[in-house]
């Protein structure tokens, strides 16, 4: 866990006017070689720094209760407050610590952006993306550096933006790969200011850097008859060079964790048959231009979402399966 000073606590206050500031309590080289905000949201170059610095030999993959856990979150931190999201009403800061199965302690990174609508603001919808990994030389480009770097893109997208109707959390989750722990964490034992039950859809990135291996990316969860089904099938003849593969379910992040809660969810995923949680899961193994596009694709569809008119709430009927366990 990284302690914050003061200082960089009164930072975060001061989000919304302040360019990147530098971190007072970071002095060491590695600290220096993070990437500040980049200029424009899905900017190439920006993602692919970030998951360069994110899958970095310094930081040996992530994993929970490391140097390279620390660093990610740090990086993290200083993300969101550089972009003006906020830490969850009366949360002292932008992470919800907890201790894994193991003992290792570390931390979700959550942030926010405050909906505009009087009678939708208290609707959430979550955009998500684990940040952790395996670690001891598996650095995780791919698994799940993409999809941060896809996470901050969009954060970016939306805080540039007219704020939408509902509230959207940004949630980087720690701990995913021994068993979605960060996003249990968030649901079960929810930070300071945070309800679950206002929580109306999850909308979760994991590994969306590897387009190029099969020219598909699959927008699992997008079940027949849901919303976001819908919001997918109206944005995806906009991308005419991605193939969007829909009406799967899946449990393999932490959209589970949502949707064995009653909370619909898409995740947004590309098959890696080479790399997945091997060591060639590597900065260049990655599809950056197809990355940006999954990426500008979620945050749309995450973006109308938090629009849209429809009773997202009531929209999943009473004793609905929306992990369509029946589907797998
Ligand atoms: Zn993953």
């Amino acid at each position: 866990m990284t302690l914050r000073s003061p200082l960089a606590l009164a930072l975060v206050g001061l989000a919304g006017l302040a360019a990147c500031a530098p971190r007072p309590e970071c002095a060491d080289s590695a600290c220096e070689a993070i990437p500040s905000c980049p200029d424009s949201a899905f900017d190439e170059a920006a993602m692919r720094a970030d998951v360069a610095y994110l899958a970095s030999e310094a930081l040996d993959g992530r994993a929970p209760g490391t140097p390279g856990d620390d660093a990610a979150r740090a990086f993290l931190h200083d993300r969101f407050a550089c972009l003006g999201l906020r830490p969850l009403p009366g949360a002292p800061s932008f992470e919800q610590a907890f201790t894994d199965a193991e003992g290792h302690e570390t931390a979700n990174v959550v942030g926010y952006l405050p909906g505009a609508d009087a009678g939708d603001a208290s609707d959430i919808v979550v955009v998500s993306a684990h940040f952790d990994h395996l670690g001891d030389g598996r650095l995780g480009a791919n698994d799940n550096a993409s999809g941060v770097s896809g996470l901050l893109a969009i954060a970016q997208a939306l805080s540039e933006a007219e704020p939408t109707d509902r509230t959207v959390v940004f949630a980087a989750f720690g701990a995913e790969e021994s068993g979605m722990e960060g996003a249990a964490a968030f649901l079960d034992t929810p930070p300071e200011g945070f309800s679950p039950d206002d929580v109306v859809y999850d909308v979760n990135m994991d590994m969306i850097g590897t387009y190029g291996a099969t020219g598909t990316v699959y927008a699992l969860g997008s079940l027949a008859g849901t919303e976001g089904r819908a919001a997918v099938a109206a944005r995806r003849a906009e991308y005419p060079e991605l193939d969007v593969g829909l009406g799967e379910p899946s449990d393999l992040s932490d959209n589970e964790a949502f949707c064995s809660r009653g909370i619909p969810y898409l995740f947004f995923w590309t098959e890696d048959p080479d790399c997945y949680h091997a060591r060639c899961d590597v900065p260049d193994q990655l599809d950056y231009p197809s990355m940006v596009e999954i990426a500008r694709l979620t945050g749309q569809v995450a973006a109308d979402l938090a629009d849209s008119d429809a009773d997202l709430r009531g929209a999943v009927a009473p004793g609905t399966d929306v992990c369509d366990r029946a589907g797998r």
